[in-house]
């Protein structure tokens, strides 16, 4: 978001996936790729997984390109955001004139918007509740003109069910953190802490390749699982993380999907 841009999440009506909504992002638009410019784009694990692949790049090496690190002063958490570049503070996927070059792996918050989604697993059932709320950004033509959309159209013409599936995941994990009352971390838990949920491939060298402990916990079914399929170890990453730092285990396969 520019910092001149007024944002406003209106929370006058839950959304539900059958609930419509009227939006049309189109390059027509006058506003078109501008609010691709000083926006604070923070990256989820999916995201930076997406990214890293389209770009040909291991996590690490995009990670260092193309995002900065702080540690949020609600959560106490590492948080990986993109670097804007020059002096308009563009995203550096944006070819001026052009567009987004990421466009089919760009972050789960470009797809969404204009909907922001809020999400609770259920105690009782494990089943995850979900609605969304209407984003405005002032200076955004896409509620003129525009096109009516069900919730779930919406998701699905967005591709957004996968980086769904993985925020909550990594919601999961924010929650454990908050009820181990474990405040901020330290050095080391934060080294963790970004590892296992964004630098996959540092991961994987740790721990399918290091020499660690917690890879003797599992069996060989699961090692061999995380070897062929790089979103298992993503999900394991996440998981391990939760149970290393705030559940103070370490089997991690028994939450393995
Ligand atoms: S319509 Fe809104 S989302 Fe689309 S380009 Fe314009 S400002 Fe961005
Ligand atoms: S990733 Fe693509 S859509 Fe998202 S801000 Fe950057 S250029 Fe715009």
């Amino acid at each position: 978001m520019s910092k001149d841009v007024e944002t406003v999440l209106d929370t006058s009506k839950e959304l539900r996936s059958k609930d419509e909504f009227c939006f049309s992002c189109v390059p027509d638009k006058d506003c078109f790729t501008q609010c691709c410019y000083d926006l604070t784009l923070m990256l989820m694990p999916y995201d930076i997984y997406r990214l890293k692949k389209a770009l040909g790049m291991s996590s690490k090496e995009f990670l260092e390109r193309y995002t900065s690190v702080h540690v949020g002063p609600g959560t106490g958490i590492p948080v990986v955001t993109v670097k804007m570049e020059g002096p308009y503070l563009k995203c550096p996927f944006l070819e001026e004139g052009k567009g987004c070059t990421v466009y089919n792996d760009r972050p789960g918050a470009c797809r969404a918007y204009p909907l922001a989604r809020i999400a609770q697993r259920s105690h009782e059932t494990g089943e995850i509740d979900e609605y969304y709320y209407v984003v405005r950004e002032s200076d955004c033509r896409g509620f003129k003109d525009c096109k009516s959309w069900t919730v779930e159209e919406w998701v699905q013409h967005e591709g957004l069910s996968e980086y769904n599936e993985f925020n909550d995941l990594f919601s999961e994990l924010i929650h454990a953190k908050n009820k181990s009352g474990v405040g901020q971390l330290n050095a080391d838990q934060i080294e963790m802490f970004y590892m296992g949920c964004y630098d996959i491939d540092s991961f994987r060298e740790f721990f399918l390749e290091g020499p660690n402990l917690d890879r003797y916990m599992e069996d060989e079914a699961t090692i061999q699982k995380l070897q062929e399929d790089e979103l298992e170890l993503l999900k394991y990453g996440i998981r391990w993380v939760k149970k290393k730092l705030f559940e103070g285990g370490s089997c991690i396969a028994c939450g393995l999907s």
